[in-house]
């Protein structure tokens, strides 16, 4: 029977480590580190999140900046603010909750926030530092909660078959990445792979990260693999769930994290890290 990691808790001995150094950073400088939080619109699983995001800054002592606007939010505005953050020497990370509404262009957007400031780690530059394994880039905070929840299993990620199951530039691209600085053997699989069980199976680390539920059945699981699913999908039921059928997989493979509980709770942990890393920057 396989252990369940249990993301939630391990966030929470993250955020309570870090406490202890914001608050450090905040009796040296005279200030909190602060995280500006960009919201446009109203999508209901965005609010979620940025709500989320909230509340873990203030349980670390962070400072939010919080800025919910209105769906017709015209680009020139949000241009504007994103310069303001950008010159504003006490705010260190700047957030855009994605996805913006179409009239927004994430991909003109996103660039303009500078890459000291950059916490979600979206930026070519900070995607360029993980490709050059330079360590004082901002790397992306759902690939680096999933290098933190493999490590927590006490496996050495060195010299393992890790496969990862999706190759968007938010996830899947950078987690590859990250296993392969951590000296893992990586396939990347996608929408067009063929006969996807025949690498899941190959997979000592198996990390799925599409958004389709029970994309990943147990036949598709090596047995004593260390699963991790990104996925957030809602079942029949409107039940949050993973890409990776949960029950059937649980008894064959050795790790794997539950849809809520696993990498959603370490994303935040990580951008509450970057935010930190950016602020200690910052400063200097
Ligand atoms: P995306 O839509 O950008 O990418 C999905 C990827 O899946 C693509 O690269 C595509 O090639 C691949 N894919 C699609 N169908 C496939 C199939 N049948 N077989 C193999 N690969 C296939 O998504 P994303 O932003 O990478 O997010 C993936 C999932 O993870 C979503 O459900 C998202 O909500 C979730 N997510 C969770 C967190 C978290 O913190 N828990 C963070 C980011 C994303």
């Amino acid at each position: 029977m396989g252990k369940v990691i249990d993301g939630k808790a391990i966030a929470g001995v993250l955020q309570e480590k870090m406490k202890a150094q914001t608050a450090y950073f905040s009796m040296q400088f005279g200030r909190k580190p602060s995280l500006a939080v960009i919201m446009v619109g109203e999508d209901p699983a965005s609010a979620v999140y940025v709500r989320n995001k909230i509340r873990a800054c203030e349980a670390v002592g962070i400072n939010s900046q919080s800025y919910k606007l209105p769906q017709d939010t015209e680009a020139s505005y949000l241009i504007d603010l994103i310069d303001k953050l950008n010159k504003d020497s006490a705010t260190d990370g700047i957030l855009v909750q994605l996805p913006l509404p179409s009239h927004l262009d994430a991909k003109k957007l996103i660039p303009l926030i500078s890459s000291k400031k950059d916490v979600d780690g979206f930026s070519a530059k900070n995607i360029g530092a993980l490709m050059l394994d330079d360590r004082t880039g901002l790397y992306s905070c759902t690939p680096l909660g999933i290098i933190q929840l493999i490590k927590s299993t006490g496996i050495n990620i060195a010299g393992k078959h890790a496969v990862v199951v999706g190759r968007s530039n938010e996830v899947g691209k950078p987690v590859a990445m990250m296993l392969l600085q951590n000296h893992a053997t990586v396939t990347i699989c996608h929408s067009k792979t063929e006969s996807l069980g025949d690498y899941t199976r190959m997979a000592d680390i198996l990390v799925v990260a599409v958004g389709k539920e029970k994309l990943i059945t147990a036949d598709m699981v090596k047995e004593g693999a260390v699963v991790i699913d990104v996925g957030i999908n809602r079942n029949a039921e409107g039940k949050l769930c993973g890409d990776v059928d949960f029950e059937s997989v649980l008894p064959k493979c050795g790790f794997i994290t539950p849809v809520p509980g696993g990498v959603g709770p370490m994303t935040i942990a990580m951008l509450m890290a970057n935010t930190l890393k950016a602020a200690k920057r910052n400063v200097q």
